[in-house]
């Protein structure tokens, strides 16, 4: 076993440790709203003001939908918002875990698994073999 195939597996242990610490985590984005109270005498029924907020909610695609989850409390956000970073910081290392993977495949010699038989009758009829 080559040293670089040491070190991508230590890499893969080190991602994979990391994984397990994630702690809870959600998919969306918190995003910025702004709404209009319908007040005819607030600042808000000016024409160009921007309305009251701005308000945070979470927004997540889901099958094509956009579902929107508003929060009661500021520590609920903060909470939420908690949650989504988790899921970046999850999303990020299975990028990375990927391709430490990916390495490994092309960096893991061949091993000998075939049996006699199929050394006997190889197998031509999968297009054409490429060799190194
Ligand atoms: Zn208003």
């Amino acid at each position: 076993m080559s040293d670089s195939l040491l070190a991508l597996e230590a890499q893969r242990a080190e991602l994979l440790r990391q994984l397990t610490s994630v702690g809870d985590f959600r998919r969306g984005s918190i995003t910025p709203t702004f709404g209009k109270c319908g007040k005819p005498n607030c600042h808000c029924a000016q024409p160009g003001d921007q309305g009251h907020g701005p308000n945070l909610r979470l927004t997540v695609r889901v099958k094509g939908k956009t579902v929107t989850e508003t929060f009661p409390a500021p520590a609920d956000l903060r909470k939420a918002q908690q949650e989504v970073t988790a899921f970046h910081h999850f999303q990020d290392l299975c990028q990375q875990l990927i391709a430490v993977n990916e390495k490994i495949c092309r960096a893991r010699p061949v091993e000998d698994t075939l049996s006699p038989q199929e050394k006997k009758r190889p197998k031509r009829s999968s297009g054409k073999s490429r060799t190194k």
